[in-house]
């Protein structure tokens, strides 16, 4: 491949003493991180390609940890309702209706999505269907992430979108088998039961068995999102959401659980004794009038809390910008303007991301040795801080920026976007066939 050397402003490393260097540029050597060269010792001779990045800062690649990527094609299709009749009116409905065409389709144009707005990593949930035909698509895009078929054995909100326990048993292990760690490595498996009310005990559990035999792999699922759901969870197990997962051993490091907006203090002091990953999506969670999760008291008691967008049809975006703006915003009103700081919330999209999802010894920071995952973003444009000052570079990032400012996107020490131009996938040509495939979708709902 030879090597790269980026030439940026800054470099905002997210390393344990966040350090930003500047009259730096960055050797990439293969997909790795190999030296930050001072600007006078820089021997361009050296380097296949040299980018001269000097107007622009570098970043690590932001990290989702919930995401759907078969709901894309529906942004837009379920608006102004409340979580349980949004899926059964419309998600569900439309998300069985998906072929391999169509689900091919919402994937490429998912993660176009990400990879525009700097997004390189994330943990996706799945569909029940085809869930090869997502994975296939994140092994060619270059993209990170993890992803895998979404369970679901019981389904009373549409009861034809739903498979036999013993199907999705097998299923999950083939596609374990045949997929994690592919993709040179970039691609893990994740186990992905939908939520308690659309699993049996036994597929819960029995998955969280099989995942055993593929480590690195995660358990992710939705958890305490609304009122409704919760009340209904009480109804059947006597018990909170979190309390009965804790009863059928599926809570520990390696599990995910998106939302958690309504939660005991005793199911915060099992989140903490289990030290399982919170994914926090306040977009979807203000959209589907779910409420106000307790971030800064998961932070306060060292909960791991990470940010992903969600779906489309409940946000209706998938930027990682919107995300951390929200993230930080809601809070204040409730617990005081000193919560959720920008740098804070930076670390939530990058570092703890990474940590999140155990490839904190990858990328989530740009040191030496790590994965080459990078964003080169525009912070000197007429919407951001007129100041160059260090202190200014997080806020500027979190509540100033957007996708736009996104100019180039590395994975693994490729580019994937250059100069806002899509090096893997035709934008128009994309949109059109996202297009065609939703027309043809919505006739087989
Ligand atoms: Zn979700």
């Amino acid at each position: 491949m030879g090597k790269i050397l980026i030439i940026p402003k800054k470099v905002v490393t997210a390393d344990a003493k966040n350090t930003i260097l500047t009259d730096r540029a960055v050797e990439i050597t293969d997909d790795k991180v190999t030296s930050f060269i001072p600007i006078n010792e820089i021997h361009k001779e050296q380097y296949a390609e040299v980018y001269d990045a000097r107007n622009l800062t570098l970043i690590p690649g932001f990290i989702q940890t919930h995401v759907h990527l078969s709901q894309t094609h529906f942004r837009g299709l379920a608006e102004d309702l409340p979580l349980l009749e949004w899926l059964r009116l419309k998600i569900f409905p439309i998300e069985n209706a998906h072929n391999n065409e169509s689900l091919k389709v919402t994937a490429q144009l998912s993660i176009n999505e990400l990879l525009m707005g700097g997004t390189t990593t994330f943990l996706d949930m799945g569909t029940l269907r085809y869930g090869e035909v997502v994975i296939q698509e994140m092994i060619d895009s270059g993209i990170r992430g993890f992803s895998g078929k979404c369970l679901i054995d019981i389904n009373d909100l549409y009861i034809e979108f739903k498979s036999s326990t013993n199907e999705e048993i097998n299923e999950i292990r083939n596609l374990a088998h045949n997929y994690h760690n592919t993709g040179d490595g970039r691609i893990k498996y994740s186990f992905s039961p939908r939520f308690v009310l659309s699993c049996t005990e036994e597929l819960l559990k029995e998955t969280k068995e099989i995942m055993k035999d593929f480590p690195g792999s995660i358990y992710h699922t939705h958890s305490s999102e609304s009122v409704d759901e919760i009340n209904e969870v009480r109804k059947r197990f006597h018990k909170e959401n979190i309390e009965y997962f804790n009863s059928i051993g599926v809570l520990d490091d390696h599990t995910v659980l998106a939302h958690c907006v309504h939660t005991s203090e005793n199911e915060k002091k099992l989140l903490k004794n289990k030290n399982t990953r919170i994914a926090h999506c306040p977009s979807a969670n203000m959209k589907l009038g779910s409420g106000i999760a307790p971030i800064p008291q998961y932070l306060k008691e060292g909960i791991s809390v990470t940010l992903g967008s969600d779906g489309a049809p409940c946000n209706n975006n998938l930027s990682i910008f919107n995300e951390m703006r929200l993230a930080s915003l809601i809070q204040k009103p409730i617990h005081g303007t000193e919560v959720m700081d920008a740098q804070t919330i930076f670390r939530m999209s990058t570092i703890d991301g990474a940590k999140a999802l155990h490839l904190q010894n990858e990328v989530g920071s740009i040191e030496v040795g790590k994965k080459a995952d990078l964003v080169l973003i525009d912070l000197d444009s007429y919407s951001n801080s007129y100041s160059d000052s260090d202190e200014l570079v997080y806020s500027d990032i979190v509540f100033s920026s957007t996708i736009e400012n996104v100019r180039s996107v590395m994975v693994d020490g490729r580019w994937l976007i250059k100069g806002r131009e899509s090096l893997v996938y035709d934008q128009k040509d994309l949109v059109a066939k996202g297009k065609e495939e939703l027309e043809k979708l919505l006739k087989r709902v």
